[in-house]
This record gives C-alpha cells, sequence and structure tokens, in this order.
C-alpha cells in the first residue's frame, strides 16, 4: 500500500520517456488519461484502435452496416468521420456521412466546405442537410437559447436523415469531456440517467453512437493536426463558452488523479442507472416525425416564423 504515497505526478512514468509501441523518444505526445507516451508517427493509428476498441466494447455497430457520420466541419467529428473511413475495410462497415447546414452565415458555408473536402478526400458519400430548404430560420424559442434549438432541430434532421438514407447507426463525436460534462450537468440537476454511448434504435430512430466517448478533447485535437484534416476554423458564432464551463474541473481532476475521466465516466455510468425522464415519442401533429416535445423542433420554428407559436406556452423537455 506503500504506492499509495507516491505522488500523482511521478506514477504514470514507466512509459513517459519512449513511444510505448516503437520506442522512439523526444517529440513525445503524452496523455494522462491513457497512461501512455505515444510518438508522432504512431499516433494516428493508436487513436484508430482505442476508437475501434470503443465500438466492439459496447457493440456500436455489426459487420456489413453502414454507419452515417454527422459531420460538422469542427475538430471532434472530422477526426470521428476520418478514422472510422480509414478503418471501415478491417471493420467490415460502410461510412457516408451527413452535414447540416445551419443557415448561420460564412460561418455555416465554411463548416459545410470543410466538409465537403474531408468527405471527398476520404470517398465517402455525403449528404447535405440545409435549413433553409425546411423554409426555417434559427431563433431562440421561448426560454430556450440559440444552442439549444441548433441542437435540438440538428438532432431531429439527423434522425430523419438516418432514416431516410437506411442507415444502421448515426455516429456523432461527442468525447470524452463532453460525456463528463453533460453527466455532471444532469447530475446537479438532480437527474440520475447517464448519457449513454449507445441509443438503441426502433422503427422511428436510428441508433446512436458516440465512438469517441473515451477519448478526450486534446486527444481528438491531437490526432486532427497530425493527420492534417480540413478543419473549419472558426468556432460557431452563437457558441457560448458559458455552456462549457464545467470542463476545467474535470482537467483540474485529471491534473490531480491521472485517468480519474476515465475511471469517472465509468463509475458514473453504472451508478446513472435511471431511466431516463418521459415518454415515448409520439407524432409531430404538423409533420407527423416522432418528437418528444409535442410539435417537433422543425415545426416550432416554422410556426414561430408564421407567428403562429402560441404566447407563453412552454414545454417541459427541450424542443
Ligand atoms: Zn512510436
Ligand atoms: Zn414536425
Amino acid at each position: 500500500m506503500a504506492d499509495l504515497a507516491v505522488p500523482n505526478s511521478t506514477r504514470l512514468t514507466f512509459h513517459d520517456g519512449s513511444c510505448y509501441r516503437c520506442g522512439a523518444t523526444g517529440d513525445l505526445l503524452r496523455f494522462t488519461e491513457f497512461g501512455k507516451a505515444v510518438c508522432p508517427t504512431c499516433y494516428p493509428s493508436f487513436f484508430r484502435r482505442r476508437v475501434a476498441r470503443t465500438l466492439s466494447r459496447y457493440q456500436m455497430a455489426r459487420k456489413k452496416e453502414t454507419i452515417g457520420v454527422a459531420v460538422s466541419g469542427g475538430k471532434d467529428s472530422s477526426a470521428l468521420l476520418h478514422a472510422l473511413a480509414t478503418m471501415r475495410h478491417d471493420l467490415g462497415v460502410w461510412v457516408a456521412a451527413v452535414h447540416v447546414h445551419m443557415g448561420l452565415g460564412e460561418y455555416s458555408d465554411r463548416s459545410l466546405a470543410s466538409a465537403e473536402e474531408l468527405a471527398g478526400r476520404l470517398g465517402v458519400r455525403l449528404v447535405v442537410e440545409r435549413t433553409s430548404d425546411l423554409g426555417i430560420e434559427l431563433a431562440p424559442v421561448g426560454t430556450f437559447a440559440m444552442c439549444s434549438v441548433c441542437g435540438a432541430v440538428r438532432r431531429a434532421l439527423l434522425d430523419r436523415v438516418g432514416l431516410r438514407e437506411g442507415w444502421s447507426a448515426v455516429a456523432t463525436g461527442h468525447t470524452l469531456d463532453d460525456r463528463l460534462q453533460q453527466m455532471l450537468k444532469r447530475l446537479l440537476t438532480g437527474r440520475l440517467d447517464a448519457p449513454r454511448p449507445v441509443l438503441p434504435g426502433d422503427a422511428a430512430h436510428p441508433r446512436k453512437i458516440k465512438p469517441l466517448c473515451l477519448i478526450p478533447d486534446r486527444a481528438v485535437e491531437a490526432y486532427a493536426r497530425l493527420e492534417s484534416l480540413p478543419i473549419c476554423p472558426e468556432s460557431c458564432p452563437q457558441f457560448d463558452p458559458q455552456t462549457h464551463r464545467f470542463r476545467a474541473v474535470f482537467d483540474l481532476l485529471e491534473s490531480l488523479a491521472p485517468m480519474a475521466k476515465v475511471q469517472l465516466v465509468q463509475s458514473l455510468g453504472r451508478a446513472m442507472n435511471r431511466p431516463s425522464p418521459g415518454g415515448p415519442d409520439l407524432p409531430c401533429p404538423d409533420c407527423g416525425n416522432p418528437t418528444a416535445s409535442g410539435v417537433c423542433p422543425i415545426c416550432r420554428l416554422r410556426r414561430l416564423a408564421a407567428w403562429e407559436e402560441p404566447h407563453g406556452e412552454r414545454e417541459k423537455r427541450t424542443p
């Protein structure tokens, strides 16, 4: 038990001097979350193997299935698309991609250009959905800020595209840090249902998978950089840093206790085992698509634009 007295900073040093795969020394990438040092040459395949392990650990996809990757043009989803497309033959799956153009001016155009460049480079079919084709413009709805409206519209569209295209699963680029942050937000509001790495599909929803859910942000960023992925350099004009404020909590924890993030996400995943609140989705009265929020987020924006949104109407759940 004397080991417990060893300061954390010296705990994980036995792989630190050289790449754990090829033994190279010098310019190493170190992520305490992995407990390893890896050289830049070995890193991309190390990263992809981590993704493949997460896929198999949570049985995210079976052979011969098609995985549609939701690619925003940012680093997380671009790294995910690149990793899955690079491994598609080994994994025995088909890979396609979908980009939702949210109609937010130049930022959206540049994001689409990044997604198109990456899909073209990888030889992956890219489905582009435009909110303007639906006749909607994003706007805050009631008490919901722009970011949550945007997220709700994107999720609804991803479901519809996934079903329309016959994809077995829709993959999103949520990372370990995203998942921890979501867990903490739920805990702070008294919710004990963990966000799951896999949401099983049904007749109205394709399966949802998060193959980066055990990989920290910094490691995803390193992969995107080393593979020179075309990434939209700007962040969304609507981005609110407040929504990411809990990240610092987990980075501090990781610096005090290496591997704490991975341990915590797994322990919380087991402990937060309550079912998600709310009943099954019901058909939207306007368009018939299944939704958890009475009127689906897309029709809600249509109603808003037509000034039909009843004043003061509030829904219990996300729009
Ligand atoms: Zn190496
Ligand atoms: Zn609708």
